[in-house]
């Protein structure tokens, strides 16, 4: 019986191994390890290919998220709108700007509503927060018109979604700017941490070049107090090797994705999408009043499955200060209680997806 593994990073390096070998022996002799070519390079490969005009890199993409708020000036007093069933990081660039963090409940396509989004709305809401989350873009059409309508700006978090796209529109090419992460669980992702900014804002890009930097103009002049959060040029190397790859790797994602839906929808809630969306399937996530029981066979069944995310972020003991509530958001609840994310990623072998199929299906056979 084949064991599924929820992940499996070293099948992807296999395949890349030379290549990637030969940019760390390039990059170790010549010594530039920080802030040096090679970042630049996947720089503008990258903002090519949101359709952006400037990609800044980053630490991690927390920081991709927090540092844009900072240089758009959003801090104490201000209140940021954002989806309570994201990773903790959504809330977290929020909050550690001094701003207050205020969540609107998702519709069934787990992502942000918009009504829910438009009624939570304060004259001190400054920005609103939209999460792609599963690698699915939000309806982002809404949001700008809510944008426009009150005057405020909308932002991606677009961790997830790497290469997906709405009505032909690239996931970082609808927002003020939009923040991604290059963590190993992504799916185009380094072996380590990264993140980058995308945005079409001149003077934010330049900032941002800064801010990462300790608030540094040249070796000689600092503008501001900034940070330390750049992106490691061996990082910008691997991350250039494999988004010659992302977009083939995103049809086999979706090609998956397709075959679990077909095989699946008759026993458990699967996602689906409208024509003109094109989703990356970051996570394929099923819903079932079942998930514990299901989970616990698919374990013993040798599949690796997670729960994106058990806990809703206005029920962490972090936002405990928010004054949220159990049935705050009753949606998002009600999916946390239902969602289980099934192993996902190009490298799975045909006889593995073929196992995960099967044993859903046991699973709703034997009951
Ligand atoms: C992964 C993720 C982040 C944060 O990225 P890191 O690189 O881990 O800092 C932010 N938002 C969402 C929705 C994510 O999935």
């Amino acid at each position: 019986m084949p064991k599924v593994n929820f992940v499996d990073l070293g099948r992807q390096y296999e395949g890349l191994k030379d290549e990637i070998l030969g940019a760390f022996d390039r990059i170790s002799r010549g010594g530039g390890y920080v802030m040096g070519p090679d970042l630049e390079t996947f720089e503008a490969e990258f903002a090519e290919y949101c359709d952006v005009g400037y990609a800044i890199g980053m630490g991690n993409g927390s920081d991709a998220l927090h540092l844009p708020l900072l240089v758009m000036g959003v801090g104490p007093g201000d209140e940021v709108i954002t989806a309570p069933n994201s990773f903790v990081a959504s809330a977290w660039s929020i909050a550690r700007t001094g701003a207050k963090v205020v969540f609107a409940d998702v519709g069934e396509d787990m992502n942000l509503d918009p009504a829910a989004v438009e009624a939570a709305i304060t004259p001190r809401t400054k920005a609103i927060m939209v999460v792609h989350l599963t690698g699915r873009v939000a309806n982002m059409e809404a949001f700008a018109a809510i944008g426009e309508r009150h005057g405020i700006s909308i932002v991606e978090d677009a961790a997830q979604a790497v290469g997906a796209t709405r009505s032909g529109r690239k996931a970082g090419s609808f927002g003020a700017f939009a923040g991604f992460s290059l963590h190993p669980l992504k799916n185009l992702h380094v072996h380590g941490d990264a993140g980058i900014c995308v945005t079409n804002d001149a003077a934010m890009a330049e900032a941002l070049q800064q801010y990462r930097n300790h608030g540094l103009v040249n070796r000689a002049e600092c503008a501001f107090w900034g940070v330390n959060t750049r992106m490691d040029s061996i990082q910008a190397a691997i991350a250039s090797i494999k988004l010659k790859h992302l977009e083939s790797w995103n049809s086999r994602y979706r090609d998956i994705a397709s075959h679990y839906a077909k095989e699946l929808g008759g026993f458990v809630q699967v996602p689906s999408h409208g024509e003109h969306e094109s989703p990356v399937y970051h996570r394929f996530m099923l819903r079932t009043s079942q998930r514990d029981a299901l989970q616990g066979h698919l374990s013993e069944a040798g599949v690796g499955t997670a729960v994106n995310y058990p806990v809703p972020l206005h029920l962490q003991p972090a936002a405990a200060d928010l004054g949220y509530e159990v049935g705050s958001f009753p949606v998002a609840e009600k999916l946390a209680g239902e969602i289980l994310s099934l192993p996902l990623y190009p490298e799975l072998h045909d006889d593995e997806i073929e196992h995960v199929v099967r044993s859903v299906k046991t699973f709703f056979d034997k009951i």
